[in-house]
């Protein structure tokens, strides 16, 4: 599937009465609360993307809200924001809008608002499917709200996303794995998986600081998002992204926690590693094998430094194996047969 080219814009912060535990949303954009964007540059910087070269394939063209709860803006200013998108919608340059937003924050009427707007897609933060682990991150909504919002934003036609995460205080692996299983189940249309990172700024600060919160250690963080990916494969629901986005700002506003700029391709390299020793182990009487990976995933394969490569063969499971890279093979997909 050809990859839709995203034009994002950040509205930092920008309507958000909360402050939930984690968020910092300053260090989170890298641009400052209240700046962005500018109605008069963003359709400029619409037209400036667009007119950048691409590949020929075209994907679908979205422009994306990001970074704050935009049904929480004023109606005014979310008007003037898809307003100025608009013109590239009806010249068919643009093919859709999508945006982030709060679960209580959206009704039948927001959604109908959204979709004459030219939304597509609304991603909205559920981050929790425990009302426990959601009033401990001071969200100030429950599960239901999150519940009702997704058959909301479904029932007004237009595609839900989920974003879901990891490490937050008050919650522990075996409640997130049934919240992210309730949650693959209601089918949504894309999911984000993010670890919780101790922000500068942030209320979660000072609960580290006064040793309230103790973040997840990389390595755990990585299981712990994997397993969560894995179940979200098992329901058939797409993993559009995990580990937050890198800034240039990101890593001089963390105070601690699992970040890494590389913490989705070690997730995926995790759970691939996973799915190759257990492949490999059914099937070892063999005297030769053939195991075939895409061969788009050969660096999610052999992880850093042959790290993976290196623990198979330690384990006495890579002795008799071809590996085949296959470039039109299913990314995460894995076959092995006798050779
Ligand atoms: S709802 Fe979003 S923008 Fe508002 S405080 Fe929470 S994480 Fe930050």
């Amino acid at each position: 599937m050809t990859r839709p080219l995203v034009i994002p814009f950040f509205i930092a912060h920008q309507g958000c009465p909360h402050r939930c535990v984690f968020c910092n949303q300053h260090a989170i954009t890298g641009q400052s609360a209240g700046s962005f964007p500018d109605v008069a540059r963003l359709g400029q910087e619409i037209a400036a993307s667009l007119a950048r070269p691409r590949r020929a394939e075209r994907g679908r063209v979205q422009v994306a809200f990001y970074g704050g709860s935009f049904t929480c803006l004023p109606a005014a200013r979310q008007r003037e924001l898809l307003g100025a998108v608009r013109p590239f919608l009806a010249e068919g340059v643009v093919d859709e809008i999508r945006l982030s937003t709060r679960p209580d924050y959206i009704n039948v009427g927001i959604v109908d608002f959204l979709k004459r707007h030219g939304v597509g897609t609304v991603e909205l933060g559920i981050q929790s499917m425990s009302d426990q682990v959601l009033r401990a991150g001071g969200r100030g909504h429950t599960v239901e709200d999150s519940e009702r919002a997704i058959e909301c934003v479904r029932g007004g036609g237009l595609k839900v996303g989920v974003q879901l995460m990891v490490g937050l205080p008050g919650d522990r692996p075996g409640l997130l794995f049934k919240g992210a299983a309730k949650l693959a189940a209601m089918r949504p249309d894309l999911v984000r998986i993010y670890p919780t990172v101790v922000l500068r700024g942030s209320g979660l600060e000072r609960r580290y600081r006064a040793g309230e919160y103790r973040p997840m250690s990389l390595a755990r963080a990585v299981a712990v998002s994997g397993r969560v990916k894995e179940i979200f494969d098992g329901g058939g629901v797409r993993v559009v992204r995990i580990g937050l986005q890198a800034t240039d700002t990101i890593q001089d506003d963390i105070v601690a926690g699992p970040y890494h700029p590389a913490f989705g391709e070690m997730v995926l390299s995790r759970n691939l590693y996973r799915k190759v020793r257990s492949a490999l182990a059914a099937a070892k009487e063999s005297a030769r094998l053939e195991l075939r990976v895409a061969a788009a995933d050969q660096s999610v394969l052999r992880g850093p430094g042959n790290v993976n490569l290196k623990r198979l063969a330690a384990k006495g499971l890579f002795d008799n194996v071809d590996l085949i890279f296959e470039d039109d093979r299913r990314r995460g997909t894995v076959a092995v047969a006798a050779g």
